[in-house]
C-alpha cells in the first residue's frame, strides 16, 4: 500500500502546505507519491526528501486544475498507479472541494481536517472549531484526506530522488471552466508559514492603526494577521483573517492585539508555540490560551515595541 499526495503550485513554486502535508503521509511509514497537475514543477518536486514517485499527466499544461477535473485524474491515478491507501491534499480550497468528490467517484472514505496520524488507518481531526477532537479510525480500503498544514512540520525540499511517472491524460471536467484567478495582493509576508504573527482586532478601531500593525510587523519580520471582525470592518485584507473561515496558523510566536478570543479566532491559532495577548479586558477569553498576557493599552504596548524595534507609528 502506498499514499499519495497533490501537490499544489502557489504563485509558481510548490505550496508550503504540500511540504507539510507530505510529512503527514510519511508519518504512515508506507512509500509517498506525489501527484503534480502542473508538470512545471516537476524538477523542484522530485526532490523532496522521502517521496518515490512523482505523477504528472502527459500534456497536462494548466497551473490550475479545477476540483471536477482533479478528483476524476486522482481516480484515475489510483486505478492505474495504485492502489493507494491515502490520498491526501491540504485542508485549502483545492482540497477540500477535489478530495470529497474524488472519493465519491472511488468509492471510498473521506475525513477532513486531520491534525495528526496515528496510523496506517487512524487519523485525529478536530471538530466545532476545535472543541472536540476525534480519533478516526477508517474502515475503507481507500482513505481521502485533507490536512490541516499547520499541524505538520514542512518536509525538506531538498535530498530526495522521486522517480517521474508520466500518465496518460484524461479530458478535463467539460461543464465548469475557469475563467479567471484573481489573486488579493499580497501584503507583507505569507501567513501560512511565518514564524512570527502580529495580529490586529477590532481593538484597532481603524484601518490606519492596521496599517500601523503592519508596518510594526515588517519591522519585526513577522506576517499580518487578523480577526474576522477587523476583516469584516475593513480594517484588514480577507487574506488576512486568521480562524476558522481564515487561515490555519501555528507560528512560533502569535502576538494578539485588541482580539477577544471568540472560539472561531482561537480555533486558527491556538496551536502556536508561544501566544501573547494585549487585551484592555482582564477577562478576555484570548488570556485562556495565552502564555504571555498583558491587560492595558494596546496602543501603549505598540508604542513601546515600536520604540524597541525602531518603528516609526502614528497616533491613536
Ligand atoms: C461561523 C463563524 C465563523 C467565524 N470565523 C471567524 C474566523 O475565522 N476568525 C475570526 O477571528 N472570527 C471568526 N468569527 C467571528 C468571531 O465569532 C468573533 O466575532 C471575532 O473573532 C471577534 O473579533 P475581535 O476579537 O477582533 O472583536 P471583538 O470581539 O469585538 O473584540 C475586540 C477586543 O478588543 C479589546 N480592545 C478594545 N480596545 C482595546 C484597546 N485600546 N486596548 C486593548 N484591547 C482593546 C476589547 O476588550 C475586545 O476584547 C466567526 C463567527 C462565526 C459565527
Amino acid at each position: 500500500m502506498r499514499s499519495l499526495v497533490v501537490a499544489e503550485n502557489e504563485n509558481g513554486r510548490v505550496a508550503d502546505a504540500t511540504l507539510r502535508v507530505i510529512t503527514a503521509a510519511l508519518q504512515r511509514a508506507l512509500p509517498v507519491d506525489v501527484f503534480l497537475p502542473d508538470p512545471a514543477l516537476a524538477s523542484t518536486v522530485e526532490k523532496i526528501a522521502g517521496i518515490e514517485r512523482v505523477l504528472m499527466m502527459a500534456g497536462a499544461a494548466s497551473e490550475y486544475v479545477v476540483p471536477e477535473t482533479l478528483a476524476a485524474q486522482l481516480h484515475r491515478m489510483h486505478a492505474m498507479h495504485g492502489p493507494y491507501s491515502l490520498i491526501a491534499a491540504s485542508h485549502r480550497t483545492l482540497g477540500r472541494s477535489a478530495l470529497p468528490r474524488a472519493a465519491a467517484l472511488v468509492g471510498g472514505a473521506f475525513i477532513p481536517d486531520v491534525i495528526a496520524v496515528e496510523g496506517e488507518g487512524s487519523f485525529v481531526r478536530s471538530l466545532y472549531a476545535g472543541s472536540v477532537i476525534a480519533n478516526v479510525n477508517t474502515a475503507s480500503a481507500v482513505t481521502f484526506a485533507t490536512f490541516r498544514a499547520s499541524s505538520f512540520a514542512p518536509a525538506a525540499d531538498s535530498g530526495g530522488n522521486g522517480r517521474r511517472v508520466i500518465a496518460e491524460p484524461i479530458a478535463g471536467f467539460s461543464r465548469t471552466k475557469l475563467v479567471e484567478r484573481q489573486a488579493s495582493a499580497q501584503t507583507g509576508r505569507e501567513l501560512s508559514d511565518a514564524r512570527i504573527v502580529v495580529a490586529g482586532g477590532r481593538g484597532l478601531g481603524s484601518k490606519d492603526n492596521m496599517e500601523r500593525l503592519g508596518k510594526l510587523a515588517e519591522k519585526m519580520g513577522a506576517a499580518l494577521g487578523a480577526s474576522r471582525a477587523a476583516v469584516d470592518a475593513g480594517y484588514a485584507p480577507n487574506s488576512a483573517q486568521v480562524g476558522q473561515t481564515g487561515k490555519m496558523v501555528a507560528p512560533d510566536v502569535y502576538l494578539a492585539f485588541g482580539i477577544s478570543g471568540a472560539i472561531q479566532h482561537l480555533a486558527g491559532m491556538k496551536d502556536s508555540k508561544t501566544i501573547v495577548a494585549v487585551n484592555k479586558d482582564p477577562d478576555a477569553p484570548i488570556f485562556s490560551v495565552a502564555d504571555i498576557g498583558l491587560v492595558g493599552d494596546l496602543f501603549e504596548v505598540v508604542g513601546e515595541i515600536e520604540a524597541q524595534v525602531g518603528a516609526g507609528g502614528t497616533s491613536r
